[in-house]
């Protein structure tokens, strides 16, 4: 279904130029944006996959991740096609990078789903959400008025503006921080410098929020920029939760998957800056677990997507340290 866009100017001769996200592309009548799902119809920008989607699921809040927010938790997950990077490792490309068959849905009907399966709210995840602004955005209107929680899932590429008028909706974010380079955001097509934008207006919004961080090696495995990057989120907050999630050969990067002494390396590295650091995509004994930063007590104990919390709330029960955590 399409809707007119939000963020965006019309120009001569039926172009127009979209401002949802730093590549500002002008699109010529009957042309697509580089994320594939805002297009130019006569001389006006739509958003085309406005009630679309490819996948609905009920998944472990932990799979977003989220490790600090309603632990334990399952949480009506959506996703549609397009993407405004173009990440050589992307682990979704068979929905970012085309469109393919979508299901239509009513907002309505998934605030009844979420509620029939106990869900939290709703995760607007598996491809990029903030290029499906409208959509997203209206949904979280209508969760929020029903009590449920907004979570987002996103490369953070994504303009001030726009960003600042979403997350009045939003409870709770992931961001991919891809690299600490602006060769690297450049490789993936998109901002550095608006992605750090949006990690601290997140925070700084106080809306929950947490990074992921993909080790790829040759790419992105410099422990300078690393440094870097954990004292750039380490002045947002040591809270900041951090997965270090471990990198697989796929699509058009064949990298070999990134090898475990690397990851303990970052991971030990990061327990320097920041409280509460996590390994993703390995097996690897308490890199899953969650310790009180000050008196080290096992606060979250987790195996795969199985979570055994041993203290709710957010102090710690034995030496009442303030922790980073909603329940
Ligand atoms: S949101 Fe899409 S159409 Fe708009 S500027 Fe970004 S890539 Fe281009």
């Amino acid at each position: 279904m399409k809707k007119e866009a939000s963020y965006y100017k019309k120009l001569v001769d039926n172009s127009v130029q979209c401002l949802l996200c730093p590549h500002l592309c002008i699109i010529k009548d009957k042309g697509s944006g580089i994320c594939l799902i805002r297009k130019n119809i006569d001389g006006t920008l739509y958003q085309t996959a406005y009630g679309e989607v490819v996948s609905v699921n009920l998944d472990p809040i932990e799979k977003k991740p989220l490790y600090h927010f309603y632990p334990g938790s399952e949480i009506l997950s959506i996703g549609t096609n397009g993407c405004n990077l173009r990440c050589s490792f992307c682990q979704n490309y068979s929905i970012s990078t085309k469109e393919t068959n979508r299901q239509k849905v009513k907002i309505d009907d998934l605030v009844m789903l979420a509620k029939k399966h106990n869900s939290i709210g709703i995760a607007y995840t598996y491809n990029e959400p903030t290029i499906w602004y409208e959509f997203v955005r209206d949904t979280a209107k209508i969760f929020k008025e029903n009590g449920l929680k907004n979570v987002i899932v996103s490369n953070g590429n994504i303009n001030k503006e726009p960003l600042l008028e979403l997350i009045k909706y939003i409870d709770a974010a992931n961001i991919d921080l891809k690299g600490f380079t602006k060769e690297f955001y450049d490789w993936v097509k998109g901002d550095l410098e608006t992605v750090k934008h949006t990690i601290k207006t997140l925070f700084d919004n106080n809306i929950h929020t947490e990074v992921t961080f993909l080790l790829v090696p040759n790419k992105n495995d410099d422990i300078d920029d690393f440094k870097l990057m954990l004292d750039f989120l380490k002045n947002i907050s040591v809270d900041l939760p951090l997965h270090i999630s471990r990198y697989f050969s796929t699509y058009k990067c064949s990298e070999p998957a990134t090898d475990i002494g690397m990851m303990l390396k970052f991971y030990e590295l990061a327990k320097e800056y920041l409280n509460y650091v996590y390994l993703g995509n390995v097996n690897i004994e308490g890199a899953l677990d969650t310790f009180c930063p000050d008196c080290g007590s096992i606060l979250v104990k987790r195996a795969g997507y199985l979570t055994e919390i041993l203290n709710y709330g957010d102090k710690c029960n034995k030496c009442l340290k303030k922790l980073y955590f909603q329940f």
